[in-house]
């Protein structure tokens, strides 16, 4: 049977048409799905009893449902998410004095293939639909409020997947999102994290969502590069940078690029120098994200001087940059670190 969550609010109104219902039906059952997240057809209170019961006869909702549940000691909490085929997903919730966080998934595993990422060795399975993408971020306020007493503050595409390649259901569960009937989320507070295609870049500028966009660069010397993220061959940086600077055109918004230093892979003064050149080509500001090992040999080396040798040499150059710390890394919750070992 079809999840109703998979029709429009107008293939709605053409169902209750259908039914000798009238149209104004469709929005208040779109409300309850979407901006209440409700999952059960039986707590729609403001329909008839016979109503209901022709809806539960039509349709089903498959909610994707925390399936295993943990807490880490800073507070970060990771959800495997069961979806309807029993695939599993990730999504994170990370606390701070301020905000919360919700790290959610756009893919089953990934189709790229980072070497230093835990995602990537589970290949990509599948998109997710948009009601899965919404239910991650749903669950997550629920228990921001649980456990934290507040909302949820702020949402990263950075779980796993690559949220470019399910493009079109990305940004169709960031309206929801966003819509002020639903969470009310403001799009401003979402950021989007790509390992960088171009043209899906121009596209989502094209598309005037408001979010942020963060690039995980991770180096800005193109062999380097594609040394270790492969499938950027096809994706040269001068390329991507065209795509970023049409971004910036477009939306005003300041690019975060995400990167991790690796002893014997991007520690050296001239990757630094490339990462200055690179970024002072379009306004943007560096995140160096402590590497979570996986443990892929050759980027298990941390090296402390480098980073604050990057750190230095940025600032010098009037670069804006963060050192981000990890989180939820004694529960496998990291950047990176996603890859459903718990279901194993
Ligand atoms: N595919 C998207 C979003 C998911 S990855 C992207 O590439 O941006 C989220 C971030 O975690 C990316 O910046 C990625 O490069 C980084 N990452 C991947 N593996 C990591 C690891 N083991 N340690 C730290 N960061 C990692």
């Amino acid at each position: 049977m079809k999840d109703i969550r998979t029709l429009s609010l107008d293939q709605l109104k053409d169902y209750f048409g259908t039914i000798g219902e009238k149209p104004f039906r469709a929005k208040q059952v779109y409300d309850w799905i979407w901006s209440k997240n409700l999952h059960s057809f039986e707590e729609m209170t403001n329909l008839s009893k016979n109503l209901r019961e022709h809806l539960i006869r039509d349709f089903v909702m498959n909610p994707a449902a925390v399936d295993q549940f943990q807490k880490s000691t800073d507070g970060t909490i990771k959800n495997g998410v069961k979806l309807h085929d029993g695939l599993m997903v990730e999504s994170v919730l990370i606390p701070t004095e301020t905000r919360t966080t919700a790290c959610v998934s756009s893919q089953v595993g990934c189709s790229l293939n980072c070497e230093f990422c835990a995602t990537a060795k589970l290949k990509r399975m599948r998109n997710l639909e948009v009601a899965e993408i919404v239910d991650q971020v749903a669950l997550i306020d629920r228990q921001s409020k649980e456990y934290y007493n507040r909302p949820l503050t702020n949402i990263v595409f950075m779980g796993m997947g690559e949220p470019m390649m399910n493009y079109k259901n990305v940004v169709e569960a960031i309206k929801k999102i966003t819509q002020p009937e639903g969470l009310g989320m403001s799009p401003r507070r979402i950021t989007v994290s790509t390992s960088g295609i171009p043209k899906m870049i121009k596209m989502l500028a094209d598309d005037e969502l408001r979010v942020k966009l963060a690039l995980s660069l991770h180096s800005a010397i193109e062999s380097t590069r594609n040394e270790i993220m492969p499938f950027s061959d096809k994706f040269p940086l001068t390329d991507i940078m065209e795509a970023l600077q049409y971004w910036y055109k477009k939306t005003g918004s300041v690019i975060t690029f995400e990167y991790c230093v690796w002893k014997g892979i991007n520690d050296k003064d001239e990757d630094i120098k490339a990462l200055i050149k690179y970024c002072r080509q379009v306004p943007s500001k560096v995140n160096l994200i402590q590497y979570n090992p996986i443990g892929e040999g050759k980027f298990d080396h941390r090296s402390v001087a480098a980073e604050e040798k990057y750190v230095r040499e940025l600032e010098k150059a009037g670069v804006t940059v963060m050192v981000r710390k990890s989180r939820g890394g004694d529960i496998d919750a990291a950047c990176g670190q996603l890859a459903n070992k718990t279901a194993e």
